[in-house]
Parts: structure tokens; C-alpha cells; sequence
């Protein structure tokens, strides 16, 4: 399978990724990383991992209006041959959950 790219508007570089929304309401422990911020099916927007991000948000695609997956600076250097600008492979981003 090809890679998919992700586009500008796809991805949000973070200096940290923030602790999951939904795990944290839910009383996982311990809550995870999120790995999105995104539009949810109640419409609000949030931060969720990769598993509540599936499960809870509005369409399955990225972008404006739908959510954004969130990466780190050193994911961001992970695999330069890779990159575009402002392009990352979901591939390079999953390894480094
Ligand atoms: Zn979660």
C-alpha cells in the first residue's frame, strides 16, 4: 500500500503531545497521548489518541474543519527523505506512536 501523504492543514507540529480527552473523561489509566485534535460527532473539537479519534470523530478524513493529526518536533525529524514541505507519511508518524 502507498503511503498517504498528509497535506499542509493535515498535520499540527506540537512541542508536546497533549494528554487525550476521552481517556481522561472516560477514567482510562492511564490516558493517553492524543494524537488528533479534532471535530468530534457532538461537534466539539478535542484531543483524542488514536483510538478515540476513531471511534468519536465527525468524518474520517483531516483537515480544515475536520481535525489534524498532531506531531512532535522529533517526528518531524524522524525520516527526512520523507518529507516535503509540510509533508509527513502516516507511516513515519504511526512507528513512532
Ligand atoms: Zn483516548
Amino acid at each position: 500500500m502507498q503511503p498517504k501523504r498528509l497535506k499542509p492543514g493535515h498535520i499540527v507540529q506540537v512541542t508536546a503531545l497533549p494528554t487525550c480527552d476521552y481517556c481522561l473523561a472516560s477514567g482510562y489509566r492511564p490516558p493517553r497521548k492524543a494524537r488528533y485534535d479534532f471535530r468530534a460527532r457532538d461537534g466539539r473539537w478535542g484531543n483524542g489518541c488514536v483510538e478515540h479519534y476513531r471511534l468519536h470523530r465527525m468524518v474520517p478524513r483531516l483537515g480544515i474543519g475536520a481535525g489534524q493529526m498532531l506531531i512532535t518536533p522529533d517526528e518531524t525529524l524522524a525520516e527526512p527523505p520523507l518529507l516535503g514541505p509540510g509533508c509527513l507519511t502516516i507511516g513515519a508518524v504511526m512507528r513512532n506512536l
